[in-house]
């Protein structure tokens, strides 16, 4: 017996170095340090429970339903790549599956669902008017590079349209699009820009200059490309400096909070579906 540890030890020992060089050399990348960031904060709500989304508690209390409301689901992703390709950026928490998310379309298409952009999706919340039966909102936040290479092409085949969450400073980094294909994106009249701040700024953690910079800096930096929306996108979910951005022109904002249900009393923190892996069937859809 003891002649055997000895003999395992130093194998083992190995084993264990061979580990954690393996794992300081895929250490994240800061753009990756970002995604684990909202990952983790997301995380909480739906992905770390084994319990289907349908049957979650939601972290927060579920907003009251007053107002003028419609049932529009507001589904959101970040990631969409290759599984494989997820797993070697470490990117698998905030990933579906190309093939799933191709899946995910023409199940919507063949459901008879319409998309609509937040934006319209807004408008009808004030005006208290109708959206088309079934009407649904596709996010892709953080204007990830596979946003561009990969759901771009599904949403054009299905034509479907999308809304992106745009950092406008991480444009032009290391896994984000690159200013010219989200021009391209934009040309093809399926996609429109949401202000997600400057440098996907938590607006809970910051002071009026601090929020001011990161609010209105993509403002102005969206608005160059021209189809920009009255939407903000809040970083990691924290609904925060909502007077703030009412005062400065934005009429709705997406939460990440739980709920399909959305009424003109919570306007500025709309409640989104968090879209993973599974069939959209088991969304609730
Ligand atoms: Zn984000």
């Amino acid at each position: 017996m003891n002649r055997k540890l000895i003999y395992f030890l130093p194998v083992f020992l190995s084993l264990l170095s061979l580990i954690n060089l393996l794992m300081a050399s895929n250490s994240p990348r800061p753009s990756e340090v970002l995604a684990q960031r909202e990952s983790t904060a997301e995380s909480t709500t739906v992905a770390s429970s084994p319990l289907p989304p349908k049957e979650q508690a939601s972290p927060t209390p579920e907003p009251e339903f007053t107002g003028y409301c419609l049932n529009v689901p507001i589904l959101m992703y970040h990631h969409v790549q290759p599984w494989s390709q997820a797993q070697e950026k470490w990117q698998t928490a905030l990933t579906v599956d190309n093939n799933t998310f191709d899946t995910h379309m023409a199940y919507l298409k063949s459901a008879g669902y319409t998309t609509i952009s937040s934006s319209q999706l807004a408008q009808a919340l004030i005006n208290h008017s109708s959206v088309p039966t079934k009407s649904i909102v596709i996010t892709l936040d953080d204007g990830y590079l596979d946003a561009y290479t990969y759901a771009l092409p599904i949403l054009q085949k299905y034509q479907m349209h999308a809304d992106f969450l745009i950092p406008t400073g991480l444009l032009n980094n290391p896994d984000y699009m690159t200013g010219d294909q989200l021009k391209a994106a934009l040309a093809t009249g399926l996609i429109s820009t949401i202000n997600h701040t400057y440098s996907h700024f938590n607006l809970g953690a910051g002071n009026t200059e601090k929020i001011s910079f990161e609010v209105l800096t993509a403002k102005k930096q969206l608005a160059e490309f021209g189809k920009d929306s009255a939407i903000f996108g809040y970083p990691y979910g924290t609904v925060a400096a909502t007077k703030f951005l009412q005062e400065n022109g934005y009429i709705a904002g997406l939460s990440t909070i739980q709920g399909q249900i959305q009424c003109d009393s919570f306007l500025i923190s709309l409640n989104r579906t968090r879209i993973g892996n599974l069939p959209l069937s088991s969304y609730g859809l």
